[in-house]
């Protein structure tokens, strides 16, 4: 954990201190050496929350673009009183998930089920290379492209033939100008891709899912048209802009 209790002030960990957890109450340690990130750990060993991976710096980095206070929020069940560290809540109530570790479909459903109204980061490092972003997809609502047809094999893979109605004709595009078309004309941010060695328990998450590759976007793993699957690229700064700021 990034936070702990010390004197009842969510606290850093810093060298010899010595707090209490946020959610069980009980003893933690302030871990400061040089090979994991800082962190504070239970005396007892024992992890209360046994959803709490392990974090990294790309947990951290993450977590450090929000406010301190939207930071490990302990959520307790009404009802059987389990109770949980969220990455992130937002004060709209939305929690962020940031997962590094592959997880298993039961705890993601449990986990959503849990918070309900929550958010997928998904640090997508360690498969990157078996994820090909393929082509761009034409937006739903884009005007541009209301008369265009495009056609694609049943992964979404490959565009074969695009008529577009200009002057009352249609003019048939070779698939290079296609992708130049979209590419200057649409600004759909949808992209056909493919995934090897897919991590399959993601299909079980109902809720939004984002990858994070290491570059300035996000990538929403969804469904083009209600048929097959496709990314939708936010920027990382519009999604912490957004998220902070959920009424704009
Ligand atoms: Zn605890």
């Amino acid at each position: 954990m990034k936070y702990a209790l010390v004197n009842g002030v969510k606290t850093a960990p810093s060298p010899n201190l010595i707090g209490v957890c946020s959610c069980c109450k009980q003893p933690v340690i302030a871990k400061c050496g040089i090979i994991k990130v800082w962190h504070w750990a239970h005396a007892s060993l024992n992890n209360c929350d046994n959803w709490w991976e392990s974090e990294t710096d790309w947990h951290r980095e993450w977590k450090s673009h929000f406010p301190v206070e939207n930071q490990e929020i302990v959520h307790t069940d009404p009802f059987n009183g389990e109770k949980h560290i969220a990455d992130i809540k937002l004060v709209n109530g939305i929690v962020i998930e940031f997962q590094n570790s592959p997880i298993k479909p039961e705890e993601i459903s449990s986990r959503e089920r849990f918070y309900n109204t929550m958010i997928w980061v998904i640090n997508g490092k360690g498969f990157e290379h078996h994820f090909t972003i393929k082509h761009k997809l034409p937006s739903h609502k884009s005007t541009t492209v209301k008369n265009c047809r495009i056609h694609y094999n049943k992964y979404g893979n490959k565009i074969e033939i695009c008529d577009v109605l200009k002057n009352g004709r249609y003019h048939e595009y070779s698939l290079l100008h296609i992708q130049e078309f979209l590419d200057n004309y649409d600004d759909s941010r949808m992209y056909s891709y493919q995934w090897n060695y897919e991590r399959k328990s993601w299909r079980y998450a109902k809720k939004i899912k984002l990858i994070d590759f290491g570059n300035d976007y996000l990538y929403q793993l969804m469904h083009y048209n209600d048929s097959f699957e496709c990314v939708k690229l936010w920027s990382k700064r519009e999604f912490i802009e957004r998220a902070l700021n959920p009424r704009k």
